[in-house]
């Protein structure tokens, strides 16, 4: 996966001991977060691919722009 942001260069951050929040193993990482198999593990099981929904939308009438103004009466 690339990442998102590329005007910045991970490389000039030091790479540092963190503790992961999730699994409480210390790693070695740039930044404070999950380690590198935590990431991986959740991306395995949490990942999910787009489908589309068969739903038609309906707005209420309360997030309708106007409903004064568009009222039949
Ligand atoms: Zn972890």
């Amino acid at each position: 996966m690339q990442p998102v942001m590329d005007s910045y260069d991970a490389t000039a951050f030091a790479v540092e001991s963190y503790t992961c929040p999730r699994c409480q193993a210390a790693a070695e990482m740039r930044f404070p977060g999950l380690c590198p198999a935590c990431v991986t593990t959740l991306r395995d099981t949490m990942r999910r691919e787009a489908h589309v929904v068969d739903a038609e939308y309906v707005p209420k009438v309360n997030v309708t722009a106007n409903a004064v103004a568009l009222r039949n009466d």
